[in-house]
């Protein structure tokens, strides 16, 4: 299979087979350029300064808001930059879930969240004594809209939930859920740190209420991410930090904020990040989403046709609707395979991948996970699959 993008990647002249781009993905020449433009040519603040650079910096920042409110089909003042998905959902859970809960209401999250779509919403119930609410999960390990169904009801008032599992790459069927949620009045906030660079995403036709993800999964730069909300709730929600260039006047007994979204971005911003971001998102434009999943999805269907022919390992989701593959060598910890595979210069990520509930789920302490993007190929998968035979063997003979 042909793939005319690699040249695009620097990182990839050092050898490495890199399969964990569900941790980060790597990085296109556009947006490696645009961060060195930034700081060689720019290097200014925003919003500030009235001399020239300080004026294209703004234009440069203001400019991207606008490319992923297209991106994401929102209105710019809904994007709100963070550093990343998890300090959006934390927004969320702290500035919303904090002041609109109380003991008796119900927040529904999912054993397949990772710790930032979950843990924000434990301490939420802690401070209010609104209560948590699991969707139990299918045989697969799979958020079903009837499991969503059996455990929504009228004292449901926050709904957090993935879009992709980072262990399973299996896909919520989101807009329905949000639908129903929404006929109790439910708010839903989205984790689509998995889903952004996979699937094309309308927040107006999913009508989600929040939806958070982060620049360096979708090839963008590692401290920015991105949280849309939709405008109203935005509006009526205190800022989660105080500090410069959010405020509207100070005074010494109380003080006004500005309007949405500058309210949400205190101090300093990632600035360089957030100008580079755009050119992340033209390159996935450029190419399509839909491409971009067809051929991710075709290296997976190579990998895990051939994987599971492979005696001695346990694959965890044979049926990924993204490229993630979670496995074990049987009776190898993770933490040991790894390294065989590190040796052999390609990377996959070993661990609970910040989502212990899923892997309490499945019963197990930890494990290995390969993941695809459109810079893998069918050779590299070939290579990782020789390898996986020899580390099978290798262990063997250690009497694992
Ligand atoms: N949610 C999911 C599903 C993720 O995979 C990740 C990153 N592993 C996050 C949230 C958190 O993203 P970040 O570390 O960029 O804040």
């Amino acid at each position: 299979m042909k793939n005319s993008w690699i040249e695009d990647f620097p990182q990839l002249n050092k050898g490495l087979i890199y399969f964990d781009s569900a941790a980060t993905s790597l990085k296109p020449y556009t947006v490696i350029n645009s961060v060195n433009y930034y700081n060689s040519d720019l290097s200014t603040n925003i919003h500030r300064g009235m001399y020239k650079t300080a004026i294209q910096t703004t234009n440069l920042y203001e400019k991207t808001r606008e490319v992923v409110a297209r991106f994401i089909n929102s209105k710019p003042n809904e994007i709100i930059y963070t550093r990343g998905t998890t300090s959006g959902l934390n927004l969320v859970a702290f500035s919303y879930g904090i002041n609109n809960l109380k003991k008796g209401d119900e927040i529904i999250v999912s054993e397949l969240e990772h710790h930032s779509s979950f843990l924000p919403w434990q301490r939420v119930s802690k401070l209010t004594g609104a209560k948590l609410k699991f969707v139990p999960l299918n045989k697969y390990g799979r958020i079903t809209v009837e499991a969503f169904q059996s455990v929504v009801s009228n004292r449901t008032k926050i709904v957090a939930l993935t879009y992709v599992s980072n262990v399973m790459g299996f896909m919520t069927p989101i807009e329905e859920i949000i639908n129903i949620a929404h006929e109790y009045n439910a708010k839903v906030i989205v984790d689509a740190a998995q889903a952004i660079q996979h699937k094309s995403i309308d927040v107006k036709k999913l009508d989600c209420d929040f939806l958070a993800f982060s620049g360096h999964k979708m090839l963008g730069p590692t401290g920015i991410g991105i949280l849309y909300g939709k405008a109203n709730l935005l509006e009526n929600m205190e800022p989660f930090e105080y500090g410069g260039d959010m405020n509207e006047d100070v005074f010494k007994d109380a003080s006004t904020w500005k309007s949405i979204p500058q309210k949400f971005e205190a101090g300093t911003m990632p600035i360089a990040s957030a100008i580079a971001l755009s050119k992340a998102i033209e390159y996935l434009e450029k190419i399509g989403l839909g491409k971009i999943h067809e051929y991710e999805m075709k290296i997976y269907q190579y990998a895990i046709n051939r994987l599971n022919l492979i005696e001695g390992i346990t694959i965890y989701n044979k049926n990924s609707d993204t490229g993630i593959i979670s496995f074990n060598i049987d009776n190898v910890p993770s933490h040991d395979a790894i390294t065989f595979f590190a040796e052999k210069d390609i990377a996959i990520r070993a661990g609970q991948h910040c989502a212990k509930l899923i892997c309490d789920w499945l019963g197990i302490n930890s494990c290995l996970r390969a993941s695809f993007y459109i810079y893998n190929t069918e050779e590299q998968i070939d290579e990782f699959l020789s390898v996986t035979k020899e580390a099978i063997k290798y262990f063997k003979e250690l009497g694992f």
